[in-house]
C-alpha cells in the first residue's frame, strides 16, 4: 500500500473559543492510502491537549511506511493493531491511518462502511451544533443561525456562564448540552453550576472537572440528575472501566481512540458497562466526521459538527438535515473531494 499525505489549513467559519483558548484556523493532515487502484482517505486532527502537532503526526506517518509496504489491507485487524503500536500516544496520526484503511476495505467491497458494520443508517441520531464562546450579541446570532438544529452544545466559560446561557435563552428554549472542558476545579462549585444549568434546560453535561479529579467527579455524579459524559477522561477502551462509577457515558472520538476499529471496541465496552455513548469530533473535515458518522447508529448522542465549523472543507460526505445526520450510499466512509473550494 502506498501512503501519501498533505497538511491542510482549514479556515474556521467563526473564531473558536473554549476554556483552553481561541483559534481562527486549524491545520489537519489528510492521508491517502492507495492499493490496487483504490484510494482510502483518512485524516488526522492533531490536538495540543494530547501533545500532537502536524509535525508529530507526520513523524508517525513516516514510521508507518515500512509497515504498509507489502501489507495486506484485508488483514485490517492485525494491521490496525500494528498501527496502534507505532508510537506512544499520537492517536490522531493513527486515526488517519485506520480511517484510510477502513475506507479502503469498504470501497473494495463496494459498500458503505456502516453497511459493512451491519448498521441501519436510518437510525443515525441527530447531532448537536456547537455554539462557540463570543459576545452575547454574537452568541444570539449564532443561535439564530443554528435554527435547524434541535439540540445545541454550549461551551461553559467560567464566570461568564450566566451571560452565555442568557444569550442562548434570549433566542431559544431548545435543550442544551454544556461542555465544561475540565473547567471547574471545585466540586461544590461544579454541583451548584450544574444545578443551575439544569434549571436552564441543560439536559447533558460533558467533562465538568479535570480528568485527574475522578473522585470529585464520582462525588458529583451521586448528586446530579443529568447524565455526565466523559470526554478528556477517556481516550481508548482501556480507560473506560475506571470511569463507569464516575460518569454516565463516554464521548468517543476517533482522534482520541486512534481510529474506527478502537472506537467500535469502545462502543461495545461502554455498553457492557451500562454506559451511554456519545460520538464526538474535533475540528475535522468531512473525512473524519463522515467516518465517525458511520458508527453513529450505535450512539445515544452525536456531536459531529466539526466539518460544519470549517469554511473551506476540501471534502464532502455526511450531510445534516434539521440536525439529523444523513449517511450517503457511497462506498467506504462516504466522502469525495469537492471540485472547487
Ligand atoms: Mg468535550
Amino acid at each position: 500500500m502506498k501512503l501519501t499525505w498533505e497538511v491542510t489549513r482549514l479556515n474556521l467559519a467563526h473564531t473558536w473559543t473554549i476554556a483552553r483558548g481561541s483559534s481562527d484556523y486549524k491545520e489537519n493532515v489528510i492521508v491517502q492510502l492507495e492499493h490496487q487502484g483504490i484510494t482510502g482517505y483518512g485524516e488526522a486532527a492533531p490536538n495540543v491537549r494530547y501533545n500532537e502537532t502536524p509535525d508529530s503526526t507526520i513523524e508517525v506517518l513516516e514510521q508507518s511506511i515500512p509497515l504498509l509496504e507489502g501489507a495486506d489491507p484485508w488483514r485490517y485487524v492485525d494491521l490496525g493493531q500494528s498501527i496502534q503500536q507505532l508510537a506512544e500516544g499520537q492517536t490522531a496520526a493513527k486515526a488517519a491511518l485506520d480511517i484510510a484503511l477502513m475506507d479502503w476495505v469498504a470501497k473494495a467491497l463496494k459498500v458503505p462502511y456502516y453497511r459493512f458494520l451491519g448498521l441501519d443508517p436510518a437510525t443515525a441520531p441527530i447531532t448537536t451544533y456547537s455554539i462557540g464562546l463570543a459576545t452575547p450579541e454574537k452568541i444570539a446570532e449564532k443561535v439564530r443561525g443554528a435554527a435547524d438544529f434541535p439540540f445545541l452544545k454550549v461551551k461553559a466559560s467560567g464566570d461568564r456562564d450566566e451571560e452565555v446561557i442568557g444569550a442562548v435563552r434570549s433566542v431559544t428554549d431548545k435543550p442544551l448540552l454544556v461542555d465544561a472542558n475540565e473547567g471547574w476545579h471545585d466540586r461544590e462549585e461544579a454541583l451548584e453550576k450544574i444545578g443551575w444549568l439544569q434549571s436552564e434546560g441543560v439536559t447533558v453535561m460533558e467533562q465538568p472537572m479535570p480528568a485527574a479529579q475522578l473522585d470529585d467527579i464520582r462525588w458529583l455524579r451521586e448528586r446530579v440528575d443529568i447524565p455526565l459524559i466523559a470526554d478528556e477522561s477517556v481516550k481508548t477502551a482501556r480507560d473506560i472501566p475506571a470511569l463507569a462509577s464516575a460518569f454516565d457515558g463516554i464521548n468517543i472520538k476517533v482522534m482520541k481512540s486512534g481510529g474506527l476499529q478502537e472506537a467500535l471496541r469502545m462502543v461495545w465496552l461502554a455498553r457492557a458497562l451500562g454506559m451511554q455513548v456519545m460520538l464526538g469530533c474535533m475540528v475535522e473535515t468531512s473525512i473524519a466526521v463522515s467516518a465517525a458518522a458511520c458508527l453513529s447508529p450505535l450512539a445515544d448522542y452525536a456531536d459531529l459538527d466539526g466539518n460544519l465549523l470549517i469554511a473551506n472543507d476540501p471534502f464532502e460526505g455526511v450531510q445534516v438535515n434539521h440536525g439529523q445526520l444523513v449517511l450517503n450510499e457511497r462506498p467506504g466512509i462516504g466522502v469525495k473531494r469537492r471540485k472547487s473550494q
